[in-house]
Formats: C-alpha cells, sequence, structure tokens
C-alpha cells in the first residue's frame, strides 16, 4: 500500500523495530529511517550531512531534501517528503538514475577532498614552524660565526 504521509518521531537511538508511515529522526547521529512508503517494506536510511540529505524542520512538518530514490531495491520508487506529506514523483530510466548516482558520487568525492585538504591544512601548520625553527637556528650561527670572527681578529 502507498504511503500518503509520514509521522516524524525525534529519537536519538533508531530502534528495531521500524513502523511503516513513522520517520524515525536522530539529530544526534544525522540519520534518519523509514520503510520506503510505496509499501514494499524495505527500510530506507537516509544519513543526514551535506553530500546526502538535509532535513528541515517546518511550521507543517519535515521535509527532506533531495527526492528519495530506491535504486537499489526491487521497486525503483521515488519520491519527495515535503512537510509530512510523500509526493510521488515520476520513475527514472536507468539513464537517469545513472546520472543522478554519479552526480551523488561525484558531489561525495569533492566534499571528501574538501575535508581532507582542511586537514592536511591544519598538518601542514606544525610542519612550517619545524621550518622556521632551523632559519631561525641558522641566523643565530650566523651571528655567531661573526661574533666569532671579531673575536679571534682581535686577539
Ligand atoms: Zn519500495
Amino acid at each position: 500500500m502507498m504511503i500518503k504521509h509520514v509521522s516524524p518521531v525525534f529519537v536519538e537511538f533508531i530502534p528495531d523495530q521500524i513502523e511503516e508511515g513513522n520517520l524515525y529522526i536522530s539529530e544526534q547521529y544525522n540519520t534518519v529511517i523509514h520503510k520506503c512508503c510505496c509499501g514494499c517494506g524495505e527500510e530506507v536510511v537516509t544519513p543526514l550531512s551535506p553530500v546526502d540529505w538535509r532535513l528541515v524542520k517546518g511550521a507543517r512538518g519535515i521535509s527532506l531534501y533531495p527526492s528519495i530514490g530506491n535504486w537499489s531495491y526491487q521497486c525503483k520508487s521515488h519520491y519527495f517528503i515535503r512537510d509530512n506529506q510523500i509526493l510521488w514523483a515520476e520513475q527514472m530510466s536507468p539513464q537517469q538514475i545513472r546520472r543522478v548516482q554519479q552526480k551523488d558520487f561525484q558531489d561525495k568525492e569533492r566534499h571528501i577532498a574538501y575535508l581532507n585538504s582542511n586537514r592536511d591544512d591544519a598538518l601542514k601548520q606544525p610542519a612550517q614552524k619545524h621550518v622556521d625553527v632551523p632559519s631561525f637556528i641558522g641566523l643565530i650561527r650566523t651571528v655567531w660565526r661573526f661574533v666569532k670572527s671579531k673575536f679571534v681578529r682581535r686577539r
């Protein structure tokens, strides 16, 4: 049976029993889970992150962006969750599905590269300090050599 609307249930941990028609939201673990709205019984996990889904709590209900495309399930259902309502989208062709999956993959790659570049920057900073230390020692040595040369000459 196709589901027309969902009831948001805010939880910390996702329960073992997922009831059809409920949208379980764990903000602590950035995860939303529900049973596929086509009625096939498959559990659909939608992680919340900049490259996965975004949860919007509106006055009239919960919305998830972007749409839910259950490509890996038999039903291949595709729908939107807007203000607790299920809006059924058109079935996508295999080519369209592949394009969406490719874009998702590229977005993730880019996001991971971004996170890594931030981490690399963080790692570079202490290394730069190490570079500064020998050059400071080098400066002291130059000064010392200069002082010593003056000293030696005086003798
Ligand atoms: Zn389904």
